[in-house]
């Protein structure tokens, strides 16, 4: 009640106030406007004050230069003392700066941090790399989080590479090369937070050369001169079949290898060595090739006229020794008990033993086919095709329309379907014709014509500085490929 009664002689002498000091000034009749101005005034007094206050902090002159040199030490330490807090004692300085990708690359070459690149396979998401790196669940969320403030991580595609950065097995960065020169990165802060950004740095493409000869074999000489063992594989993979690295490569004979990679400003390398060019030189052989991807086709050797290499169709695409244990043609069958004819070979093998693609192409049949069981056929170029019956099962990425390299993992023997123990049931067809698996089915290689060979030959001129020597004939036909 009190307050009510105070409140009342407050508006009421308020009201006098106002009233005798408009009547005084004259004003009266206009007190309403008035009053809407001043209290407008006032209002946009309230709201720009702090505004005025920022502005005027700003215009503050400027300090006086510094015209005294002080050493960059003195400086560093000026900065220091003036983070430490004093009840900190010894505790390590956080910085408020974030960590940046060349800074980590830096720690990387004073062997602070290691770097591992990865490529990201089929079917797989960020996500199931940080699994598989270990990395803590909570910090996994975080940084796809973070990333995802910047990426859509479902648009990431196979092969991208990945750049994670270990402070010995901590996780403190990751970056992933969109494209040449394009990173997104997320780094982790000291204060554990992961921060996004996207980097556009300088990547150059370097090349690597090794030149060498032979001493007992390809493959032991080679690594000794500092060949990657993937790029020794690969060569064998590919020119098997073409030369025979038993006989034909003996002591004396010479080999060429050129890769290319790619190297950040801070001449760090990204991904792996990519061969270009293996060149190998003995006896009566010599060889060129260049490994090259024609425009929306699939990478290949190419002798320097531009013809892809002639592959012969693996004959046991089996990544163990296997025996034959029913030969392609007519027999008597052990389940059926009468004569048929056999449309392929059964090689048996321990159940699990990996089947590779006998030849590089597409998964056309990926599935169960009656008495073949879990089956898989690949279509080759020129009408050649491989089938692959009785799996116990498939490599998991796979699917029809899949593209595989001669060699590639593509399942596992089985027993499925009409079977009577774990066996790989091989067939090998020309025009849809079967034919016998042992016999010498190679599929001959292409031909670039037109601009593509113009565009591989320019290539191919800056990548080997004989390019004009391999083209100009003195190089033998490429011979076909000797039965196994
Ligand atoms: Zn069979």
């Amino acid at each position: 009640m009190k307050i009510k009664e105070t409140l009342r002689k407050a508006t009421r002498a308020t009201q006098f106030f106002h009233r005798r000091a408009y009547h005084s000034l004259g004003l009266w009749h206009l007190h309403k406007q008035i009053d809407v101005s001043l209290a407008l005034m006032l209002l946009l007094c309230i709201v720009s004050f702090p505004v005025l206050m920022k502005c005027s902090f700003k215009k503050l002159p400027a300090e006086p230069e510094v015209l005294e040199v002080v050493p960059d030490e003195e400086l560093n330490n000026i900065t220091e003392t003036e983070e430490v807090h004093e009840d900190l004692g010894d505790a390590p300085v956080e910085k408020e700066v974030h960590v940046s990708l060349s800074e980590l690359e830096k720690r990387v070459q004073l062997g602070e941090l290691t770097m591992d690149t990865y490529a990201l396979q089929k079917g797989e998401s960020l996500l199931t790399v940080l699994n598989k790196e270990k990395v803590p669940a909570n910090e996994r969320m975080n940084i796809v989080e973070s990333l995802e403030l910047l990426i859509n991580l479902k648009s990431l595609k196979p092969g991208m590479e990945i750049m994670l950065f270990k402070d010995k097995e901590d996780l403190v960065g990751l970056s992933l090369t969109l494209k040449e020169g394009e990173n997104i990165s997320v780094l982790k802060e000291i204060d554990g937070s992961w921060t996004p950004f996207s980097h556009t740095g300088r990547v150059e493409t370097k090349t690597t050369r090794w030149e060498g000869v032979v001493e007992r074999t390809f493959s032991g000489s080679a690594k000794k001169y500092g060949v990657p063992e993937n790029l020794v594989s690969q060569i064998i993979n590919a020119l098997d079949g073409e030369i025979d690295f038993s006989s034909d490569i003996r002591a004396g004979t010479t080999f060429d290898v050129i890769a290319e990679y790619k190297q950040t400003e801070w001449g760090l390398e990204i991904g792996s060595k990519q061969l270009v060019y293996v060149g190998i030189t003995g006896g009566s052989k010599e060889i060129h090739r260049y490994v090259y991807t024609p425009k929306n086709g699939t990478t290949g050797f190419y002798d320097a006229k531009g013809r892809s290499v002639s592959k012969q169709i693996m004959k046991r695409p089996l990544k163990a020794k296997a025996r034959v244990s029913s030969p392609f043609g007519t027999r008597f069958h052990p389940i059926l008990k009468y004569k048929i004819f056999h449309k392929g070979v059964d090689l048996a093998a321990p159940k699990n033993t990996p089947i590779v693609a006998a030849a590089d192409g597409t998964i056309e049949l990926l599935g169960r086919k009656g008495g073949y069981g879990k089956y898989i056929s690949i279509k080759h170029a020129n009408g050649w095709k491989t089938a692959y019956a009785h799996m116990n099962g498939y490599r998991k990425d796979l699917k029809v329309g899949s593209y595989v390299k001669r060699g590639e993992v593509i399942g596992y023997v089985g027993s499925t379907g009409r079977s009577t123990g774990p066996h790989l049931h091989f067939e090998v067809l020309k025009n849809k014709q079967v034919v016998a698996p042992f016999g010498t089915n190679i599929i001959q290689g292409n031909q670039l014509t037109g601009f593509a060979l113009e565009q591989f030959q320019a290539w191919a001129e800056s990548v080997h500085p004989d390019f004009k020597q391999h083209l100009s004939g003195k190089i033998p036909p490429i011979p076909m490929p000797k039965p196994f």
